[in-house]
């Protein structure tokens, strides 16, 4: 995800206070240069700048790197050599594993032309398409599951359907006890706008469990400072169901009426009220519940992810009370989609 450009506020007096970021959703310190670099396990390390993060394996053939974003950007360099160093290991990066095509890519440019670039093939689709010359496309492709094998070491990608975009996996590192799944769940922060701004919101909404369905006992979430426990994916996905329930709650019970009647004519103004009103409801008991909980419930984002949710909710609360009972065999390839962990 990126960051949406900030409104223009004329001082410092006009922004708003939030509720203090709990000290479990901070991570380790950043060193003098802006970025920290930690074992996740063994050989496989993960580096953050505090915003966004990425991971590497060094490898007695060279180094894998997963993800290079932009903010870290010549950081990751650093990091890589210190590492490769003190393991007294090559520091080459041979390989460069795409998590998705978006702004986790962003300093990919920064490394040798002959990289071998490693993506699902909508990566290498969206990537053509965006004609960045930052985010080179990956020559390797593959459609479900690839294993990456390097210097006796191994990682599972797979694609189970859309989630924050069209092209995003999981890598799974058997041999680590690490799964990498990036901006669905941030460590111990709510998702900024709309879910982290994802593009299929049902699939967001069902990639936790199926991140869950993988032994793994690290997460790297790809924002923030911290790694990831499966407790922060559980609480990650009670918010989610939380606003879900609120959502078809205040689906369900706001009149729309007087917000119809008072516009009148101007329909578009009636659809606005009755929408901020379904939202406010509906966001309301969720911002008083994960205050303190996680970072950020108390802004805005609660706020727009509960509209995201209200947005898929609501067709589908329409065609639940106007269709036909679903049989077993129709409802589980409705909700399933292709995921095949
Ligand atoms: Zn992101």
């Amino acid at each position: 995800m990126t960051s949406p450009a900030s409104g223009a506020a004329s001082s410092d007096a006009d922004l708003p206070d939030y509720a203090p970021v709990p000290r479990s959703a901070l991570g380790p310190a950043l060193n003098d240069q802006g970025y920290y670099v930690g074992r996740v396990e063994r050989n496989l390390y993960w580096v953050t700048d505090g915003v966004y993060q990425s991971a590497f394996l060094t490898t007695r053939d060279g180094v894998v790197l997963f993800d290079a974003p932009p903010s870290i950007g010549g950081n990751l360099r650093r990091a890589v050599e210190e590492i490769a160093a003190a393991n007294g290991v090559p520091s080459t990066v041979t390989h460069l594993v795409y998590s998705h095509h978006a702004g986790h890519a962003g300093a990919a440019s920064l490394f040798d032309r002959d990289v071998v670039r490693v993506g699902h093939e909508d990566t290498r689709r969206l990537l053509l398409r965006d004609d960045d010359p930052a985010r080179p496309a990956p020559e390797i492709t593959f459609t479900d599951r690839y294993t990456l094998e390097v210097g006796g070491e191994r990682a599972e990608l797979a694609w189970h359907g859309p989630n924050h975009s069209p092209d995003n996996i999981y890598i799974h590192f058997p041999g680590h006890d690490t799964l990498m799944l990036i901006d669905v769940v941030n460590a111990g922060w709510v998702p900024i706008y709309n879910l982290n701004l994802s593009e299929d919101v049902p699939g967001y909404m069902g990639a936790p469990a199926t991140a869950l369905s993988y032994p793994w006992t690290h997460f790297i979430c790809g924002h923030l400072g911290r790694l990831a426990t499966r407790d922060d994916v559980a609480v990650h996905q009670a918010y989610i169901a939380d606003i879900e329930a609120s959502a078809k709650e205040a689906l369900a019970t706001v009149d729309p009426v007087p917000s119809y009647m008072h516009y009148g004519q101007n329909a578009s103004a009636g659809v606005k009220a009755h929408l901020d009103t379904v939202t406010g409801r509906a966001a309301a008991p969720i911002i008083a519940k994960y205050t303190g909980v996680l970072a950020a419930a108390d802004i805005e984002i609660t706020t727009t992810t509960t509209f995201a949710i209200i947005a898929v909710a609501a067709p589908r609360l329409r065609a639940q009370r106007t269709a036909p009972p679903l049989t077993r065999a129709h409802r589980d390839r409705a909700s399933a989609g292709p995921v095949r962990a």
